[in-house]
């Protein structure tokens, strides 16, 4: 029988967690983790993610500071804005809401950012950091969707260790980070992207498949071998046509219905790896609030 990996419950699990130490924490120290988030502009997606992450900052005792900027606003005055979000004492994650409009240099915004403060875990100095510390420092701000892929994958228990992994995509956001999570849990990791040769013979060789690509069920259910792990970050919209009628589907980069008959354990595509983002996005500000009461 092939597992569904159930985000949407274990990412509750983690924000039932974080709830209980961010309440302990305000009864101690009378403090509580502050995320800033930032949005540019009005891109629909972008301020359905925001709104999104906010609600579930909140709910677990999260202060949120809100800034929306117009989408005219300037490079400099965002940076302008992050070094003042850098200074601030009651804010220990930063988060700028991606993409950001063309006129701005999204690299020169996210490096900008404190990496204390770094709440995606995209700065230069937290993706070193990533692919040298131990697997054991809980002191480290991660990209939160590859984090949460690798929650989910830990809480299969199995044993990483020597596994076949293939990560489908090499983004800095997703697939990079996502093959130095698996390589310090000692899999054997390939990172497959769009020049790579044979991706279906790659593959049907892993015991573990991460796709992250961003094209409709590309991958296929024949290419999984049987009893493997797939874990889908995909997120895309088509239509369908249902008896003429056009309708807005979300499917993942892997053709579910027929991945689910070779694989020992699935994620869907809604209610997988989306939910985990978002809480995982909540553990690193925590840690990062954990990290400025060190200093
Ligand atoms: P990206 O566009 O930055 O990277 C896509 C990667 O796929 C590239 O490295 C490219 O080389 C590779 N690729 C493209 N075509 C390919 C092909 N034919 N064969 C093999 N590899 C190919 O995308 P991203 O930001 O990493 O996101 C990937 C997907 O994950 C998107 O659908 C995105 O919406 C989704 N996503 C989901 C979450 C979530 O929370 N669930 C978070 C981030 C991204």
């Amino acid at each position: 029988m092939t597992k569904l990996i159930n985000g949407k419950e274990i990412a509750q699990n983690l924000r039932n967690q974080l709830k209980a130490e961010i309440d302990s924490l305000k009864s101690k120290i009378g403090k509580v983790p502050g995320l800033a988030v930032v949005q540019v502009g009005n891109v629909a997606a972008s301020s359905v993610y925001v709104k999104a992450k906010t609600k579930s900052a909140k709910e677990v005792g999260i202060d949120v500071i809100d800034h929306h900027l117009s989408q005219e606003t300037s490079e400099k005055d965002l940076l302008e804005l992050v070094y003042k979000l850098n200074n601030q004492d009651n804010v220990n994650g930063i988060l700028v809401q991606l993409p950001l409009p063309n006129h701005i240099n999204e690299q020169i915004i996210l490096d900008s950012i404190h990496p204390n403060k770094d709440a995606d875990g995209f700065h230069p100095l937290n993706v070193g950091k990533l692919s040298i510390a131990s697997k054991n420092d809980e002191n480290l701000l991660i990209p939160c969707t590859p984090y949460g892929c690798l929650i989910m994958l830990k809480g299969l228990d199995i044993n990483l260790s020597g596994m076949n992994a293939i990560v489908i995509g090499r983004s800095n956001i997703v697939g990079k980070p996502m093959a130095q999570l698996l390589l310090k849990e000692s899999c054997t990791v390939t990172v497959a992207h769009s020049k790579t040769k044979n991706l279906e013979e790659v593959c049907k060789s892993a015991d573990i498949v991460v796709a992250a690509v961003g094209r409709p069920q590309m991958v296929k259910g024949g290419w999984i071998k049987k009893g493997a792990v797939v874990i889908d970050v995909g997120i895309n919209r088509i239509k369908l046509n249902t008896n003429g009628e056009i309708k807005n589907k979300l499917v993942g980069d892997v053709d579910f219905i027929e991945a689910k008959k070779n694989a020992a354990a699935i994620t869907p595509v809604p209610g997988g790896v989306g939910p985990m983002t978002i809480a995982c996005l909540l553990r690193n500000t925590t840690i990062a609030f954990k990290n400025s009461q060190k200093n």
